[in-house]
């Protein structure tokens, strides 16, 4: 009797083990190497920059903060410290660190600061952000970094558009670009498989910022299973963009992805950071390219 009234279940229970195993796989599974032909050939289509152009000297700091997830998810401390010696690599690059706050005297002297850590944005912070962005500094912010706590309309007029934690989804992205012509993405596939979390909806107004790649995503079925979970609705969501914000001369540059360490190793992904940051410091694009490889194996 009790038998013959759970065998109709076991269909469903079985739909919902491989969906399990599915998400599963999809969110903790490590994607392939990128193929070494593959990105020589994008690496080849940036433009040499001329030879006796003297490069100028770079002040980056990175900014990380405690850590606050699983072993390889949100590694701040874990970046800044591979991060710092491969920027120190490239030619007249000077490098230094904050945990979890600059200090004063770190502002002045930097041209780009690079964001990777869960902070408030609060009004000190923001007002930190436009002191440098009033004398030309460059933003780069990494994943989570574009969350914010209170604010967000002040916040997103310094990096273009804000996030209040709401929806994400771990797992494979296919992501499109949308202005493969942009020195940041140049020469690069125009999609690239990936395997990290897109974010979505964003706060502000979408005609301030300059979208380079996207996501299509089912917005009511992220993994924080919100509203409509039934709601099918698929929209391109906002992962890599570029700001100017009007009252500032400084550029910004954002990732959403950034919350597997592998996302880090990816050649692909270190291109469009590393130029990201180059073009937020108002430098040549191009100028870390050959970190892009630096130590990563490739596949054949
Ligand atoms: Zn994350």
């Amino acid at each position: 009797m009790k038998l013959r009234f759970l065998l109709p279940l076991l269909p469903l229970a079985a739909v919902l083990m491989v969906q399990m195993v599915g998400s599963h796989t999809s969110a903790s599974e490590a994607p392939p190497p990128r193929k070494r032909s593959e990105v020589e050939s994008v690496l080849k289509r940036a433009p040499k920059p001329a030879a006796e152009t003297p490069l100028r000297p770079l002040h980056i700091l990175l900014v990380a903060g405690p850590k606050d997830h699983g072993p390889g998810e949100h590694d701040y401390p874990g970046w800044q410290k591979q991060w710092a010696p491969l920027l120190a690599k490239a030619d007249r690059v000077k490098v230094s660190t904050a945990f979890p706050w600059p200090q004063p005297e770190q502002w002045e002297s930097a041209d780009l600061v690079v964001f990777y850590l869960k902070t408030k944005w609060d009004a000190a912070q923001l007002a930190d952000i436009k002191k440098l962005q009033d004398r030309g500094g460059g933003v780069v912010t990494i994943h989570w970094a574009i969350g914010c706590d209170q604010d967000w309309q002040s916040h997103a007029q310094r990096f273009g558009l804000s996030y209040k934690a709401a929806s994400y989804r771990h797992g494979a992205v296919a992501l499109k670009l949308t202005d493969p012509s942009h020195p940041i993405a140049l020469g690069l596939p125009p999609t690239m498989a990936f395997v990290d979390e897109p974010y979505w909806p964003f706060i502000g107004d979408p005609s301030k910022v300059h979208v380079l790649g996207t996501s299509e995503e089912q917005i009511h079925r992220g993994d924080d299973r919100r509203a409509n979970p039934g709601d099918d609705t698929v929209q391109s969501v906002p992962v890599f963009w570029t700001a100017e914000p009007a009252d500032t001369k400084g550029r910004v540059f954002v990732t959403i992805f950034g919350h597997y360490t592998w996302t880090f190793n990816d050649p692909y992904f270190r291109l469009l950071l590393l130029r990201g940051m180059a073009w937020a410091a108002h430098d040549n694009p191009y100028r870390f390219d050959q970190l892009a490889t630096e130590a990563i194996p490739l596949g054949d």
